[in-house]
């Protein structure tokens, strides 16, 4: 579905990625994870066409994601950061139709797609006439995801979409989602710094360090058989969030 080949991408002195070769398999949500800096946000602006690499390239469905055709490749792909990104000055509603609006969607077509929208999410109807302000952090993501596949994107690019949540609304929130990812049946990546999370989200997980994959696999694999110091480092300073993790004893 998606494949990058050995992309690097440098900031000034400091090279955010070192030749990242990877596919991210269609269906399925792959998680990545790693400590501040490695490289995660870079790597999904590199895949929706936001950044560009200074070598390598992205292959989306087959084609290269180039300048030329980053416009109507975005249109597969539904993006939601960490704060949200919402317009301020624009009210739920408005939010999530923006695009679907832009490119002409009939009042028909637009209706009938926010209603499903706010049966997937759980959103109450009442709230689409709000500004983000009015709105609670669980309720501004629910927005943002609302927004994300409007147009029904093939791919779900997340990025540490449950960080700035805290911790019940963000347990709420993340059963809520998965359910979802489950419903769709999209691709989807997720960024996290959480161990926990990354466990409970992901069909495959890989752990960057300083631009690199350190190791890629289920988390059974990195606790088990860990490719690195690094990688049982990284779960042993996160021990606490593991127990959290919902359903799975490790
Ligand atoms: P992560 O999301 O894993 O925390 P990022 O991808 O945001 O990491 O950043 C990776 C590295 O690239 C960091 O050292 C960061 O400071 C640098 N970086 C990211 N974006 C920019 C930018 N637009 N300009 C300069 N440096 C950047
Ligand atoms: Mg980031």
């Amino acid at each position: 579905m998606i494949e990058l080949n050995n992309i690097s991408k440098t900031f000034g002195m400091s090279q955010a990625l070192k030749s990242v070769t990877l596919t991210l398999q269609a269906g399925k949500t792959t998680v990545l994870i790693g400590p501040s800096g490695c490289g995660k946000s870079t790597l999904l602006r590199l895949i929706i066409g936001l950044l560009e690499p200074d070598n390598g390239s992205v292959i989306f469905s087959g084609t290269p994601v180039v300048q030329k055709n980053v416009f109507s490749m975005r249109r597969k792909m539904g993006y939601v950061i960490q704060e949200g990104g919402l317009f301020p000055h624009l009210t739920a509603r408005q939010n999530i139709i923006l695009m679907a609006r832009y490119l002409k969607w009939s009042v028909h077509s637009i209706k009938k797609r926010l209603d499903e929208l706010l049966e997937l999410t759980q959103f109450p109807r009442d709230g689409l006439e709000r500004f983000p302000v009015q709105l609670s952090g669980g309720q501004q993501q629910r927005v943002s995801l609302m927004r994300a596949l409007m147009l029904d994107p093939d791919v779900l690019l997340l990025d540490e979409p449950l960080g700035a949540l805290d911790p019940m609304i963000r347990a709420d929130l993340q059963t809520d989602l998965k359910g979802i990812f489950q419903r769709l049946k999209k691709t989807v990546v997720l960024v996290t710094h959480d161990i926990g999370e990354a466990g409970f989200f992901g069909d495959e997980i890989i752990l960057f360090r300083e631009g690199e994959i350190i190791q890629q696999g289920i988390l059974e694999d990195l606790i088990l058989s860990p490719a690195d110091p690094f990688v049982t480092q990284f779960i042993n300073a996160q021990r606490s969030s593991l127990e959290t993790v919902k359903g799975d004893s490790i």
